[in-house]
């Protein structure tokens, strides 16, 4: 070892054992409290603690009377601990967040449940049925935030993204009232609609009712409907905010809000016409065998056509093989994903981006999609889900 190094190691030696006996003063706190000057805020729910660790603001955690948000109070035996002044500036945070409140908000004048994770902004204003149960829109909107923030690692690991890489967090609300829906549309959308609508700008947005055709007031039809409306949103909003709805990009953008759909709860049950959400369906939103035996009975080229289709204008079976063509990308050329999107954002057509990026022709393009389709995809397809708050399923989350 070099001298000047042995000298500054020595030299450093000594100095190591103070901060140790500083922090004990500073950390002060006592027995009851672990030394760390604060207990658990005692108003929440216990089993949705891990889902509040995982948000970035709640509003029903940010309204606590006890901790506003912080999760802990005061030990109340101790002055302080190491730990009381975080627990402050985390209160103070969630009440400027609270504070500075959301559209919805300022329209509606009442208090939503609102989540903010780090790629969405979630509203649920309805109570949802699961089975017999009725679920607290609080919890709900806690199970809907974990498979949204689960699918946005998908997406940003399939486009080589962070949460910065969108335009804007995507905002997602659902009411229980058909009038609050028709008047978000009016007021915050500028669309005297009464649909479904999705608003693809810096900062998307969609609103729905969730009594609507296909959401039925059902926890799991809602959550569903909000991965696949968010798959579009954050597609639209990624690295270049650009709506695909006027490009030649149906299949992409459809068999993409499918495919994220898909990959949470093993069936589709979201499909997009011209911006309504319609009660269609086909095969169940279960495609891996319907698929393999449509495209097995179909000799002649289907992709030609299909690719030159926009978003909205598909017809049901298109739906799946647009899906199934985004799967066949996924799986084999991963890496032409954010290309192929960039593409369809400057107006560039599939045949062209496929040679460029894929090196093949449409037509190898069909031959080798098929073949992967003939090879891979199962006799059975895989059990959906049947619950949004099942424990059961596999957690692929961590
Ligand atoms: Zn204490
Ligand atoms: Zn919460
Ligand atoms: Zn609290
Ligand atoms: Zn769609």
């Amino acid at each position: 070892m070099p001298a000047l190094l042995l000298a500054l190691l020595c030299a450093t030696a000594p100095a190591a054992s103070a901060p140790a006996q500083e922090e004990e003063i500073i950390r002060g706190g006592c027995r009851s409290c672990s030394m760390s000057g604060v207990k658990d805020c005692k108003k929440h729910p216990s089993e949705l603690a891990a889902f509040e660790a995982e948000v970035r603001f709640c509003s029903v955690a940010a309204r606590c009377e006890d901790c506003g948000g912080a999760m802990s109070v005061d030990c109340g035996r101790c002055p302080e601990g190491p730990d009381s002044l975080n627990s402050e500036i985390r209160a103070e945070s969630c009440k400027r967040w609270l504070d500075a409140g959301c559209d919805p908000e300022t329209l509606l004048q009442r208090p939503l449940v609102r989540i903010e994770s780090e790629h969405f902004e979630f509203i649920i204003d309805a109570p949802l049925k699961e089975g017999s149960k009725t679920l607290d829109p609080h919890a709900f909107a806690h199970h809907v935030i974990h498979e949204l923030e689960a699918m946005a690692r998908t997406i940003d690991e399939h486009y080589g993204a962070t949460a910065n890489s969108y335009s804007g967090r995507t905002r997602l609300w659902y009411w229980q009232d058909p009038e609050d829906h028709a008047k978000v549309n009016r007021e915050i959308f500028g669309r005297n609609v009464t649909s479904a609508m999705k608003l693809y700008t810096r900062a998307p947005a969609s609103s729905a009712w969730a009594g609507d055709n296909g959401l039925e007031g059902k926890a799991l039809n809602v959550a569903m409907n909000a991965c696949h409306v968010a798959g579009h949103l954050m597609l639209s909003a990624l690295y270049r905010q650009e709506w695909l709805n006027d490009k030649k990009a149906g299949w992409f953008d459809n068999g993409a809000g499918h495919w994220y759909e898909e990959s949470r709860f093993q069936r589709t049950a979201t499909y997009c016409m011209d911006e309504a959400n319609s009660d269609l369906d086909w095969k169940g939103g279960q495609w891996r065998v319907a698929i393999r035996e449509w495209l097995a009975k179909k000799n002649e080229a289907i992709l030609p056509a299909l690719v030159q289709k926009l978003p909205g204008t598909l017809w049901p079976e298109e739906h799946g093989l647009s899906w199934s063509l985004y799967d066949w990308v996924v799986a084999e050329h991963p890496a032409a994903l954010k290309p192929l999107l960039m593409g369809f954002k400057d107006g560039k057509d599939a045949r062209e981006l496929f040679r460029e990026h894929l090196q093949l022709t449409i037509l190898q393009v069909e031959e080798a999609w098929r073949a992967w389709v003939q090879a891979t995809y199962p006799v059975r397809d895989p059990k959906a889900r049947r619950k949004l708050t099942d424990k059961s399923r596999a957690d692929d989350d961590e």
